[in-house]
């Protein structure tokens, strides 16, 4: 299978060969239809497995689909990491493929100047990588807005149960509509992932490499 059958646009495919991939991996071959296709998608997987761009690549698509994008606020494309090490890399992978679109990513995580991040939100960004509690910190100080939210993705959501971050989940979650759509990245599947990932995909497609 090749990345020219996902349908992917010129730019899109120069962006891709750009980075060297020549074709996609495992879990790309069995994720992107699916996600393309608007589905919710519960992908277990491990890092190297390539499952970035496996999220990265439709959120580009979802966001080019947007009527009006320039018109709106908030972001369109949502991630949320455990760390600030894998939002940092989310966020690398996410610019290589937005860049060529014009679409912004902003960088949630701790580490970094609170207002850095704010006016960097308030400027403007169709995407944002971010960890739940700096996140919170910025949704409370009215930053960025999800009203327009409609693709959320969580990454390696195993490791945010692991560091406690379920609160600052389900509080993401619930300020994202519910007509959004949700992908779940997890590299094992224990009961507490098992149940979230049941109240807040809509009849998620399970992917496992
Ligand atoms: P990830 O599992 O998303 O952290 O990706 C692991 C590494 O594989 C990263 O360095 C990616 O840039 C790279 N990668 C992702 N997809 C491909 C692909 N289709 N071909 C070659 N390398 C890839």
């Amino acid at each position: 299978k090749l990345f020219e059958e996902c349908g992917f646009s010129t730019a899109l495919m120069g962006a891709i060969t750009k980075q060297g991939y020549e074709k996609p991996t495992t879990i790309q071959c069995q994720a992107l239809p699916i996600v393309l296709s608007g589905r919710d998608v519960i992908g277990i997987a491990k890092t190297g497995s390539g499952k970035t761009a496996a999220f990265v690549l439709p959120m580009i698509v979802h966001i080019m689909d947007q009527p009006e994008l320039d018109k709106g606020e908030g972001p369109v494309g949502v991630i949320c990491a455990p760390t600030r090490e894998l939002a940092h890399q989310i966020y690398l992978e996410a610019k290589k493929f937005a860049k060529p679109y014009g679409i912004r990513v902003g960088a949630v995580y701790g580490g970094v100047s609170k207002l850095d991040q704010f006016k960097e939100l308030k400027a403007g960004c169709e995407v944002v990588v971010a960890t739940p509690g700096r996140l919170i910190d910025l949704l409370k100080m009215k930053a960025l807005t999800m009203l327009r939210a409609t693709y959320l993705v969580l990454d390696e959501a195993d490791r945010m149960f692991d560091l406690g971050f379920e609160p600052q989940m389900r509080s993401i979650v619930g300020q994202i509509r519910p007509d959004r759509q949700t992908l779940l990245f997890s590299a094992t599947m224990p009961y507490k992932v098992e149940r979230l990932a049941r109240e807040i995909l809509s009849d998620p497609v399970r992917v496992t490499v």
